[in-house]
């Protein structure tokens, strides 16, 4: 068992917890001053203010954390952070005006990304991935989601899932590593359909993992001259015959009803979300499926963001990730991109932080937590500042810093 007292804030998110994580008002963010918790390595025993501590608790280990502000674990529930190379010489093609076409000929593109994973060893791809996860660490990021997904052949890909478990082993203790299935994320030129490459690669290489219990969830880029409706039927059933929970890359470049496939089949989330229609926003506000959206790529790609407000009036559980990768958005930090987007996407301050806790959690079915409260798994994050107001007012200001 162990206190942590005088914290300047504790953000308890306890009602927005409550109300599952939907309409919430800035009273939502539920502050303790002078806050207190007791926990033991599997659930918060007490939480109010440090001049209530009972009885019970007054003589056990305690660390005084004064200047300082604990919120419920920041987590980044969409990261493809696995990869090899970096595509920076494409980004600077991009400002120059360079359009898609001219980046292909000049040799950018995903299928840089490809070649460059698939010919850098595993020990290597390892290596640059635990200090990927290392430094998103230091934003305060307890959790993490990392995709599969830039292989795209069967051995390469089994590879990449085998090496996310590996990480997940790697930080076990301190960091919850989520990993996530996305051989469905582009159609290899080898293949004349993508109906072609799923059976050949994607399911069987499912069906081969699936029994070693290393896949959190399934995902695919369900897009036009991508994955089409009944490719992803295809898989997201085979994957709940399986017993593992999906997610889907949801009407990013068109109103593909990809949220209201992500419903129907109980997905934990979907993914982008820049064109969903109002059937698809109706359907979410009704189900338990996260919406998440990821202004770090239309920033990155000068598109205009998600409209944030409808998903959130209408009662919506809304999660913002980071979607950190190497063409579309290679930013790591999330609370950076969440302080940046809020104001554009029309977020209150407790819709913000639900977004990258209570309801990026639940977009991992880490249902235990994302509120500081009773009962709760003791997932925190720690920001040495006097108030949460600073962290999403100093935009690209690290306060986080190691718990105790
Ligand atoms: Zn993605």
């Amino acid at each position: 068992m162990k206190c942590y007292k005088d914290l300047n804030q504790i953000i308890t998110l306890s009602k927005a917890k409550a109300k599952n994580g939907r309409k919430l008002s800035p009273e939502d963010l539920d502050v303790i001053h002078n806050g207190a918790v007791v926990f033991n390595n599997d659930e918060i025993l007490w939480c109010g203010k440090t001049e209530s501590i009972p009885q019970q608790y007054q003589d056990l280990p305690t660390h005084s954390l004064s200047g300082h502000v604990l919120t419920p674990e920041i987590v980044d529930s969409h990261t493809h952070l696995v990869f090899g190379g970096n595509r920076a010489f494409e980004y600077s093609l991009r400002l120059n005006g360079a359009d898609y076409e001219e980046i292909a000929r000049q040799g950018g593109g995903i299928l840089s990304t490809m070649k460059n994973t698939l010919t850098e060893d595993f020990d290597s791809l390892l290596k640059t991935a635990v200090a990927r996860i290392e430094r998103i660490s230091s934003y305060g990021v307890g959790s993490i989601e990392i995709k599969s997904g830039y292989a795209l052949t069967y051995e390469k890909e089994k590879e990449i899932t085998r090496l996310i478990h590996m990480l997940k082993d790697h930080f076990r203790g301190k960091l919850n590593i989520f990993n996530t299935f996305l051989a469905a994320h582009a159609v290899p030129k080898e293949f004349q359909s993508s109906q072609n490459y799923l059976e050949k690669v994607v399911i069987p290489l499912l069906e081969e993992l699936a029994p070693e219990g290393i896949i959190d969830a399934v995902d695919i880029f369900h897009e036009v001259g991508y994955f089409s409706t009944s490719d992803t039927e295809k898989l997201l059933s085979t994957a709940s015959k399986l017993g593992i929970p999906s997610k889907i890359h949801a009407d990013e470049f068109n109103d593909n009803k990809g949220a209201m496939l992500a419903c129907r089949y109980n997905s934990l989330s979907c993914d982008h979300l820049l064109k969903t229609g109002d059937d698809g926003i109706d359907m979410l506000s009704k189900s338990d499926t996260v919406a998440t959206l990821l202004p770090g790529t239309a920033f990155f790609l000068g598109k205009p963001l998600a409209n944030a407000r409808k998903f959130l009036d209408a009662g919506a559980k809304v999660a913002l990730a980071s979607d950190y990768n190497p063409g579309s958005c290679h930013c790591d930090n999330l609370v950076l991109i969440a302080s940046i987007a809020a104001k554009s996407l029309e977020m209150n301050i407790t819709e913000v932080w639900a977004a990258i806790t209570l309801n990026a959690a639940a977009a991992l079915c880490y249902n235990q937590q994302g509120a500081v409260e009773v009962g709760l798994r003791p997932r925190f994050s720690l920001f040495k500042c006097d108030s949460v107001d600073e962290i999403t007012y100093s935009w690209g200001r690290n306060f986080a810093t190691t718990l105790p």
